[in-house]
């Protein structure tokens, strides 16, 4: 494999399936199997989910709730899709562990950053729930800083959309896919990647993020394998 330890970064909405809220169950499963897969070729997996598909901090505060509040109900959402992605990957026979930025002991350890390399060393899939554990960041962000915490040598973005385009392709047909484009390029195009927090982050601890479609079956084992799947982003 061309990566050894890898952070994978899953949206809320990715979890929907097809859905308009909620889990849908059957993409959980594929999601699980297709970690599993993966794992069995002795790459060491931390996942972040982030909890869009449930509850944004943004959206609560624009219909005139305190952000703040909002923020923290969203890292519980989070908490809500970390814990069904955990189950079924234990379902699937994978060993998991659920870390969280906010103290929830009867359900999660804490975050401890040595605890975390420990477990990925044993072959864990460790989850990241809770965000960063503050308001006013993203689960994007969270990814970010997990992953160069853990010496990650990747960040794969898992999306619906196959990799970073000129423009949005699901809004212009004549929008074209880079295989790789460099940091540098994505700040000057003005192109939407992640957050420019989570971003910038990547950029200044030299992080090469990788967008992909986390839809469709082997992507995941592929773009692990080092195969031009979706677009690299790198210095
Ligand atoms: N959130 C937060 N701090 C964090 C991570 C998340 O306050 O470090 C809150 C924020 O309200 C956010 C919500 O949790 O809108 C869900 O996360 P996000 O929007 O990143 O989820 P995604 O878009 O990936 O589903």
């Amino acid at each position: 494999m061309k990566y050894k330890r890898v952070l994978l970064k899953l949206s809320g909405e990715s979890l929907m399936g097809d859905k308009q809220f909620g889990i849908d169950h059957e993409r959980l499963n594929q999601y699980a199997q297709e970690i599993k897969e993966v794992l069995s070729t002795g790459v060491e997996m931390a996942i972040v989910i982030g909890g869009g598909n449930i509850f944004r901090g943004i959206q609560a505060a624009e219909g005139g709730m305190d952000r703040v509040q909002g923020d923290y109900m969203g890292m519980l959402a989070t908490m809500i899709n970390s814990m069904a992605l955990q189950s079924k990957l234990e379902e699937n026979g994978v060993y998991t562990r659920l870390l969280s930025a906010i103290k929830m002991e009867q359900i999660a350890e804490p975050f401890i950053r040595r605890k975390a390399i420990r477990h990925l060393e044993k072959g864990r899939v460790v989850i990241f729930g809770a965000g960063t554990g503050n308001p006013y960041f993203t689960t994007d962000t969270a990814a970010s800083l997990r992953a160069i915490e853990i010496e990650a040598d990747v960040i794969l973005k898992g999306t619906r959309v196959d990799g970073i385009y000129t423009a949005d392709p699901e809004k212009n047909p004549d929008a074209t896919k880079f295989n790789t484009i460099t940091f540098n390029e994505v700040y000057e195009k003005g192109l939407n990647v992640m957050d420019m927090t989570a971003f910038t982050l990547c950029n200044e601890n030299k992080l090469p993020i990788i967008v992909f479609d986390m839809d469709k079956g082997g992507n995941l084992l592929k773009v692990l394998n080092g195969d031009s799947v979706g677009t690299l982003v790198e210095f």
